[in-house]
């Protein structure tokens, strides 16, 4: 043993020791809890799924599985009209929007002099998903933030351009649309010109594109630079199983396929994710279903005063009326069993983001505000 009084922190990379860890949302075990927190479906997964799993539990659990994910690429090509070479499988949309950074993005400390800046660049709108400065942090690389506008729009590119905020040769690009936690939609026009102006790789985080009233998919075929990402999570009930994949240029592909673990995705997330394939009808169902809560209760939220930004995905960002803060209105909710998500660190910490659960839910939350309308606005 070294006689040095090492505290533990000497071996860890100094560059480790500055991050914070991303904070998920809390995964309560509590009883009872109207869980509207984490943007999950609140309607299970097909029957044809749930079976298709508890057959799978069997002897090949001692194998390793498929490590391309041949058969789920194959079914997701048809569904989206593409070659298989185009689309990568990853373990949640999370692990392959890491991957990128790996693959497209040179870390401050290993670029060489004559290597440019932007290869280290890594660039998103704020607010946007709060993973990406992390997954740079993580990675060493140069963040740039780009301000939306206040009504959490894109800029104008005329505007980008003049205040010079926006990095043309970005090595990175993520653009969540429609964006979280504002749930606003981008018109695939607006991110069809802001792809043709990238020297860079630019990701269409598309995690809600299901609950959206268009999608940008046609991008990843278009552009040579973009991939489009997207999620079993969210639309197709899959958290649990952690399935992602993106899809793009075979090139960019090829490079995500090198630095990726050998089995990243599980066997039993593989199965499922196919046989979700299988029951298209279900989760369109279930999809329309949670649109119309949404614009229901949005309606309902209106009329309590609130402020309440429209949305194209499966959740609301939502500034409460009146002068109680929006961490106030968050405990008072958690102690009604009503978990939503409030954002503590952000300039909108002045809202919350109630995903949307089924009607019986959004009953319940309903309730829990209308009762602390009373109480906050009342006194
Ligand atoms: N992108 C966005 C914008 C998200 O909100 C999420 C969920 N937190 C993800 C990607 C990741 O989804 P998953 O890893 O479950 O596929």
């Amino acid at each position: 043993m070294s006689k040095h009084a090492n505290t533990g922190s000497d071996w860890v990379r100094p560059l480790v020791q500055r991050l914070r860890p991303y904070e998920p949302g809390e995964q309560s075990k509590e009883k009872g809890l109207v869980k509207l927190n984490t943007n999950e479906n609140p309607y299970p997964p097909s029957d044809r799924v749930l079976k298709a799993m508890k057959a799978a539990v069997d002897d090949r659990l001692r194998l390793y599985p498929d490590p391309c994910c041949h058969s789920l690429k194959e079914a997701l090509a048809g569904f989206h009209g593409v070659q298989s070479e185009q689309i990568i499988v990853g373990n949640g949309s999370d692990e392959l929007l890491a991957l990128a950074t790996r693959a497209f993005v040179e870390p401050q400390s290993s670029r060489q002099g004559h290597v440019q800046k932007n290869r280290s660049v890594i660039q998103y709108f704020v607010p946007s998903y709060s993973l990406y400065p992390v997954l740079s942090e993580i990675h060493g690389a140069i963040r740039n933030e780009v301000p939306l506008t206040k009504d959490f729009a894109i800029p104008s590119a005329r505007k980008l351009k003049s205040e010079s905020r926006w990095n043309n040769g970005a090595a990175l690009t993520y653009v969540t649309t429609p964006n979280a936690p504002t749930g606003r939609g981008y018109t695939s026009r607006e991110l069809r010109s802001l792809c043709r102006g990238q020297q860079g790789v630019v990701i269409l985080d598309e995690a809600y594109a299901d609950f959206a009233e268009e999608n940008a998919m046609s991008l990843a075929s278009d552009f040579k630079n973009v991939l489009v990402s997207r999620t079993f999570s969210k639309s197709y009930a899959l958290c649990f199983q952690r399935i992602g994949y993106f899809v793009g240029h075979p090139s960019l592909v090829r490079a995500l396929d090198c630095v990726r673990d050998s089995y990243n995705v599980n066997g039993l997330g593989q199965v499922a994710a196919l046989e979700t394939l299988k029951s298209l009808s279900y989760y369109r169902k279930n999809i329309t279903r949670i649109i119309k809560t949404r614009d229901t209760f949005a309606l309902r939220l209106r009329s309590l005063g609130f402020d309440v930004l429209p949305s194209q995905a499966n959740f609301l960002f939502v500034k409460p009326p009146g002068s109680v803060d929006a961490k106030t209105w968050f405990e008072g909710l958690r102690e009604r069993k009503v978990l939503v998500r409030w954002f503590a660190d952000s300039p909108h910490s002045d809202r919350l983001r109630i995903t949307i659960g089924t009607r019986d839910n959004m009953r319940q939350c309903m309730n829990a505000l209308q009762t602390l309308c009373s109480q906050f606005l009342c006194s």
